[in-house]
């Protein structure tokens, strides 16, 4: 029988999810959708060291505003609970005593001093077949020595006891058959007894067992403990239902080789998380794609296609279409450069399908940060004004710098145009264009277009230095839009407004 897709993402409460991580829980939110599986969510947070307040929070949030949705986790409860692993304790304890008790693992007693003697008595000391014998531990010690240390409170871990010699093979759907011989790994430490928590090793194979999870979906950076999951199936005797694994390949800095980090962002000026982060400890802030103005389906459609491809060129993709074209044989094997010039591209495509009414409520707040009354306007003006300008902005904040003039009248005029096109007439042909413009009963865009153009023909003015200044009062600068757009949405009193205004503030360049 074909076995039911359980896929999960499984990441450690250490900080905010980078944006690596976000891709690996997408791929996996993409490949159970496609199969009608579960996507769980489970909560790693075994590293008691490593654990940093809010960042669970920071999780689900992050998740929920891409739209990844979760079947079954922390918060959305499920049959396969507790789905956090500082809750597993009992279970862990139970499957280390199963490996204890069949031989497949032992328990050490060696401190950090000791096994910082041992390395530095011998190059290349790794803990394994070849040293076990030499350590302290319930291989070389008497059973009763062990009980009594641990009796008398010791702390100790169990390591796991790895055969040398032998070729372990990871099936791997996107890299293929991966061999690697088992003396080169160590003899992992499974549980410690000092926090009575498991490692990350034990607890993922654990949990990927119990919760019937039938794919690994993860990053590459976790190919290196393929091998010694594989081991740890065979101790436990449930190699039968192993999952599948699926190394995805890592994200690389946009301009080099090596893996994407923080400092590139930071250095390059983007961030590399999806949602801001504040650091409880330092009070540091790092950007976050959400906060920066991207849309979440613009971030979404912009990691699938890191490492992944519909096998021909569309770029553009709904979640539903991602859903239904996503496919491991098109994942690549080798690492995806982090391009974030695209990621750019892909929030000005996506703010261009988004409808202007939707980008007019995101508009709002950047207006009342600009100190603009967002009341003061009728909706439908604001979203006439986001249809003329919306082609050049790549973030919702950018509208603010290309349409404040539908908003505040200028407040000074750019120096150069004013250069360029006012001269010592200009005065007087504007105070004639206000009477041309006030002559106007249609002031729709085209009429106003046709009788302006047609003023200016039967004076032998020029065309471009009358339409310039004409737009230098209006706009302040030489830009926007087809001027009598502009001149269309603002009316005749406020354009005329502007023309007097400027009549009167522009200076004649010396
Ligand atoms: N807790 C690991 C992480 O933080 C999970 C790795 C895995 O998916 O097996 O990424």
């Amino acid at each position: 029988m074909e076995r039911k897709v359980r896929v999960r993402f499984a990441p450690s409460p250490t900080g905010p999810l980078h944006i690596g991580g976000v891709r690996t829980a997408l791929y996996n939110y993409l490949f159970a959708r496609q199969q009608g599986g579960d996507m769980i969510l489970r909560i790693e947070d075994t590293d008691s060291q490593r654990f940093v307040p809010g960042a669970e929070d920071y999780i689900n949030e992050a998740l929920a505003w891409l739209g990844i949705k979760i079947d079954e986790g922390v918060r959305e409860g499920g049959k396969y609970g507790p789905y956090k692993q500082s809750e597993r304790r009992d279970i862990y304890r139970e499957h280390v005593k199963m490996l204890l008790d069949a031989g497949k693992a032992y328990i050490a007693f060696d401190t950090p001093e000791e096994l910082e003697a041992a390395r530095a008595a011998k190059a290349n000391f790794q803990y394994d077949a070849s040293t076990r014998g030499e350590m302290r531990n319930s291989l070389t010690m008497p059973k009763e020595e062990v009980d009594r240390l641990i009796a008398d409170g010791h702390k100790y871990v169990v390591r796991f006891k790895i055969d040398s010699g032998r070729d372990v093979e990871v099936n791997d759907l996107i890299r293929g058959k991966v061999t690697i011989n088992s003396s080169i790994l160590d003899d992992k430490v499974l549980y410690k007894s000092a926090d009575d928590l498991p490692t990350y090793h034990l607890a993922n194979i654990v949990d990927d067992h119990l919760m019937e999870v039938s794919h690994v979906i993860r990053g590459e950076e976790w190919l290196p403990s393929a091998p010694l999951h594989v081991l740890l199936y065979e101790a436990f005797g449930w190699k039968d239902s192993m999952p599948e694994f699926v190394h995805l390949p890592l994200l690389l800095k946009p301009d080099g080789k090596g893996k994407l980090s923080k400092r590139d962002g930071d250095r390059l000026g983007f961030p590399v998380f999806p949602l801001e982060w504040h650091d409880p400890k330092s009070g540091e802030i790092s950007s976050g794609y959400r906060e920066k103005g991207y849309l979440p389906h613009a971030v979404v459609n912009f990691l699938a296609l890191l490492g992944w491809n519909p096998g021909d060129d569309t770029e553009i993709m709904s979640m539903d279409e991602l859903i239904s074209k996503f496919s491991f044989a098109h994942c690549s094997r080798s690492g995806a450069k982090f391009d974030f010039e695209k990621g750019k591209w892909f929030n000005h495509k996506y703010l261009q399908e988004m409808p202007d009414n939707e980008l007019t409520v995101l508009y709002k707040p950047v207006l009342e940060a600009n100190g603009v009354d967002p009341n003061a306007f009728d909706d439908d003006y604001i979203a006439r004004v986001i249809s003329l300008v919306k082609g050049r902005i790549n973030f919702v904040s950018d509208l603010w710098d290309q349409s404040k003039y539908f908003f505040t009248e200028p407040e000074s005029y750019d120096e150069k145009a004013v250069k360029k096109r006012w001269s010592a007439e200009m005065p007087a042909i504007m105070k004639e264009l206000i009477e041309v413009l006030k002559g106007i009963d249609d002031f729709s865009s085209a009429a106003t277009e046709a009788i302006v153009l047609g003023w200016i023909a039967d004076k032998g003015y020029h065309l471009g230095n009358v339409m310039n200044a004409f737009r230098l009062t209006v706009v302040g600068e030489c830009k926007g839009p087809h001027m009598f757009d502009i001149t269309e949405l603002l009316g005749l009193d406020e354009t005329v407004r502007r023309i007097e205004r400027g009549i009167e503030r522009i200076k004649l360049p010396e």
